[in-house]
């Protein structure tokens, strides 16, 4: 049945995300030469990511996959995650992302992966929550088993665009509540988002769920926003 898919392919080309080529069957959301320079993070910056949550909240390692810089072309991979129903996407690039995970031993000692909820209508909206499909990637190589209802959000926050750092944190206050506690108490959970930015909506579902539980908790994020050179 090769001539029908090659058919179909003739018919509807797929274009890779970043540069918008054509891609071959073999290929996924992105062409070969644009998943080579895929802007992984450095391991200078990986260092970093845990100084944002210093002295806001209590975690044992926090990490991330690629930079999400103003005007990359990649960042189209996270728009199309969150906002262009393809949360597929999600699921390869963080399937790519457990690989190196887990060459690094940090899924060492983690016993659940928690996706952060989104509001019932933010959900609805959209059709899905995009940090299920990033946690189903890292639990297809983990292996570590995904628990999604013990802490949900009781609102949507505004949009976070166009505030400043202090609006930011004062927005995200009390916008998490542990519904179920049982399911991740006395574990090491680790706590996933699409984007890592000043980390308020993180720390703010983190802090409500150590209100409740005995929870270790460790943060990974499929991008990490960076500006600087
Ligand atoms: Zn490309």
């Amino acid at each position: 049945m090769k001539w029908i898919s090659d058919l179909i392919d003739l018919l509807f080309p797929r274009h890779c995300i970043v540069c918008g080529e054509i891609l071959s069957r073999q290929e996924q959301d992105m062409c070969l030469d644009c998943l080579y320079k895929l802007p992984k993070i450095e391991q200078m910056h990986l260092d970093e990511i845990e100084k944002v949550f210093w002295g806001k909240c209590d975690i044992a390692a926090a990490t991330s996959y690629i930079y999400y810089r103003k005007g990359s072309p990649y960042n189209r991979l996270i728009h199309r995650l969150k906002y262009g129903n393809r949360p597929e996407t999600g699921v390869r690039l963080a399937r790519m992302a457990a690989e190196s995970l887990k060459e690094r031993g940090f899924f060492d000692g983690i016993d659940a992966i928690v996706p952060l909820p989104l509001s019932k209508k933010k959900q609805r909206r959209r059709g899905y929550n995009q940090c299920d499909y990033i946690a189903e990637g890292l639990s297809a190589v983990s292996g570590i088993p995904v628990i999604k209802d013990s802490v949900t959000r009781k609102k949507a926050n505004e949009t976070q665009t166009h505030k400043s750092r202090d609006e930011r944190w004062k927005n995200v206050e009390g916008i998490f509540e542990l519904t179920r506690p049982e399911l991740i108490d006395g574990k090491h959970i680790l706590l996933i988002d699409d984007i890592l930015t000043t980390g308020a909506t993180l720390t703010s579902c983190a802090a409500t769920i150590q209100q409740g539980c005995n929870c270790r908790i460790s943060i990974f994020t499929l991008a990490y926003t960076y500006n600087g050179i």
